[in-house]
């Protein structure tokens, strides 16, 4: 069979990014290209221990590599040690990737392009070492294109966001001007963010993207193409490829979904939902990284008790920071949960999504879960974190219509309400809405859709430049 490439996967090594990344990589794998992904460390050890990327699922010419010791841990949800590890990365990780990058050719074949969301080093290896880099974010295009507007919020004077003004509407941000409030904006606009490595970063990205080779997004046109009209009028090579973990599931015509996860997966609680009625649980996950202090625990906590729902919880063993002290979990929250909840310390989400018993998800609106949600014709509450989850969950709540935004706020009663009007009072209408979204979805990675025809454009321009890497050699 002839050698179509080889490509050099580097995701920023977090649960979220790792999975739409081993997704693609897969997908390339089934295409014959050579595929290195490389990892740190601990990723990896963890990704060896809790998935099944050793169980035979990937060819021979499928390699995980690992980065030097070193590099700052992955567990992170705030600020500090995200830029903490954005700078291992660039300290220890772009040393180390390019000798790798220098030395593939002397024993196997030479990398064809990088696929990776680390932009600094992305940039640096596109500039110094002439290897063509495609730049995967895994976020949703809306909220790409809220951070590329934010030079331009700047320039208006929209940013930094004025004191009371986060109920105001954003005009810079083409496309979103009748909707999207200031608090919708990705987290890091808002002042406590706005200074730091990270922000500066996000201000020249918009001109730096142009040095690389093409953007490739885990998204579809039925969802976000209005706004990639605009993402594309600067940038006019992207593929939308998504949702990854669909199109890999179809292609591989899997019934269950591969993990990907870093944490083991309590799989008991499937036997628990396939004891529930159809769609009367509520399936709660705040994803990966995301923590929530004792007090927000105990509002979302007495929220889905008081709501009388069942509900299945993701409690993450580092979910809660304890700032705020150690109070007992009162005996109405045991009985309540006892009665009508679950709790694990991670489920394999996309099953769950899925299961018939599932009729609503509150969720941190994370990229991946948002697409998972949507395929699986789940509609959300969504409580968003940090980052691009700030708009995922305007476009959700406002635009998509699929769920209800509840940012910003988790007392109890608002909790309890969301939940009533999620799974009673609104549900007709969010089931249809996500529903239909899901069909557009399926339809986007099936043959002649929109995502599968855009990934394999993407093969065929990786193929060219392998051809052009090997003329040059
Ligand atoms: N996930 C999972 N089990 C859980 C919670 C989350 O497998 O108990 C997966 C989920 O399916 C998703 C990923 O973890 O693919 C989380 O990514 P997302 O982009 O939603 O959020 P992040 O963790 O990056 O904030």
């Amino acid at each position: 069979m002839e050698f179509s490439g080889h490509i050099l996967i580097v995701p920023f090594p977090l649960q979220g990014h790792i999975n739409s990344m081993l997704n693609l990589a897969h997908l390339l794998d089934l295409s014959n290209f050579h595929v290195t992904f490389l990892l740190t460390a601990d990723t990896h050890a963890r990704l060896l221990a809790h998935s099944d990327v050793d169980s035979g699922r990937f060819s021979p010419r499928f390699r995980l590599h690992t980065f030097p010791a070193g590099i700052h841990g992955d567990r992170t949800g705030s600020q500090e040690e995200l830029a903490e590890m954005f700078y291992s990365l660039v300290k220890i990780g772009e040393p180390f990737l390019r000798e790798l990058i220098a030395r593939t050719g002397d024993s196997g074949p030479p990398f064809t392009c990088l696929i990776s969301d680390l932009l600094e080093i992305s940039l640096n290896i596109s500039r110094d070492l002439g290897l063509p880099v495609y730049y995967f974010r895994t976020i949703g295009a809306s909220a790409l294109w809220a951070y590329f507007s934010v030079p331009d919020l700047i320039q208006a004077n929209e940013l930094p966001i004025k004191e009371n003004g986060m109920d105001s509407l954003v005009t810079k941000v083409k496309g979103m001007e009748g909707f999207l409030r200031a608090r919708d904006l990705p987290s890091l606009c808002r002042a406590d963010e706005m200074t730091g490595p990270v922000f500066k970063l996000v201000c020249t990205q918009p001109q730096l993207v142009h040095q690389l080779h093409a953007i490739i997004l885990n998204t579809f046109e039925g969802l976000e193409g209005p706004i990639l009209s605009h993402i594309r009028a600067k940038y006019p090579k992207v593929y939308t490829i998504g949702p990854l973990h669909a199109s890999l599931k179809a292609r591989l015509q899997l019934k269950q979904a591969s993990s990907n996860s870093l944490l083991q997966e309590d799989r008991s609680c499937i036997a628990w939902l396939d004891s529930q009625e159809p769609k009367s649980v509520i399936y709660v996950s705040f994803g990966s990284i995301s923590v929530i202090t004792r007090q927000q625990l105990m509002e979302f906590w007495y929220g889905l008790v008081n709501s009388g729902k069942k509900f299945l919880w993701v409690m993450r063993p580092d979910l809660v920071v304890a700032k705020d002290g150690e109070t007992p979990i009162p005996l109405e929250l045991e009985e309540g949960t006892k009665a009508n909840g679950y709790m694990v310390g991670w489920a394999p989400q996309e099953e769950v999504l899925e299961h018939p018993a599932v009729g609503g998800f509150l969720t941190h609106c994370g990229w991946n879960s948002t697409l998972e949600s949507i395929v699986a014709g789940v509609p959300m509450i969504c409580w968003p974190f940090f980052a691009d989850q700030q708009t995922n969950s305007r476009f959700v709540g406002e635009v998509w219509k699929v769920g209800l935004d509840m940012k910003d706020v988790c007392d109890r009663s608002s909790v309890e309400n969301m939940i009533r009007e999620l799974m009673d009072k609104r549900k007709g209408e969010l089931l249809k809405r996500v529903e239909d979204m899901g069909k557009l979805a399926k339809e986007a990675i099936t043959e002649g859709g929109s995502s599968y025809c855009n990934l394999d454009c993407l093969i065929q321009d990786i193929i060219k430049l392998n051809v052009s890497v090997r003329k040059t050699i």
